[in-house]
């Protein structure tokens, strides 16, 4: 079946940089934050359990998630936090592998900001880490979002820490210097993963 790569990296590490220039080199993506939000979309099978489940108080006017109002219930109630886990993750997957087997590259890239965190590593073959370090997420992050340290600061320490993922993945792209550094690294990178998709 498929060669596919895990790309992972913390908020701000430049997964969506990195993403692109294999997309450039033909490369097919599938998106795992996309598939989150599809699953939820209005008319879905998953936001109809969800409504019947919390009533429609966590609709929105226009009948789409009231995701505020979803994550404020959950952070405060770990078993609705969990019914909603086991209804969303394998809703996840399932669609993630579905899109998966329609790519056409040689290999395709699964992106996942929480790969190892909600055990998607497990639908790969081989994970590639994009790392920098804790300051420079918060720098790079605040560049290109409004929002506060605090708030970056409190996704950074929800993600898995830094050693951990640098434990857990096969390849790792170090995103320390500048943009223009990342084409070459990118290019040895896809040649490898030709090879391996060619010997599965
Ligand atoms: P998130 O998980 O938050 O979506 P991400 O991992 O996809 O983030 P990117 O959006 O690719 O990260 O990068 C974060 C920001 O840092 C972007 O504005 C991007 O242009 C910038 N950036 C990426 N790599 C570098 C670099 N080497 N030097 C300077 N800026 C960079």
């Amino acid at each position: 079946s498929k060669f596919i790569v895990g790309l992972t990296g913390g908020i701000g590490s430049g997964k969506t940089t990195v993403a692109n220039l294999f997309a450039e080199l033909g490369i097919e993506l599938v998106d795992a934050d996309i598939i989150a939000r599809e699953v939820v979309e209005v008319g879905s099978k998953g936001l109809n359990e969800i409504s019947a489940h919390f009533g429609n108080t966590i609709l929105n006017k226009d009948k789409s998630l009231n995701r505020a109002k979803l994550r404020e219930l959950i952070f405060s109630q770990p078993d609705e936090r969990q019914w909603l886990n086991d209804l969303m993750h394998p809703m996840i997957r399932s669609k993630i592998l579905k899109c998966l087997e329609s790519t056409t590259s040689p290999y395709a890239i699964l992106v996942a900001p929480l790969l190892f965190e909600n055990g998607l590593d497990r639908l790969v073959n081989l994970s590639l880490l994009v790392d920098i370090s804790p300051e420079q997420q918060l720098d790079r992050t605040i560049d290109r979002d409004s929002v506060s340290s605090e708030q970056i600061k409190n996704i950074i320490d929800s993600q898995a820490p830094r050693a951990e993922r640098l434990s857990k993945a096969d390849d790792v792209i170090d995103n320390h210097g500048k943009i223009s550094a990342l084409k070459g690294k990118v290019i040895t990178l896809h040649n490898n993963y030709l090879k391996l998709a060619n010997n599965t």
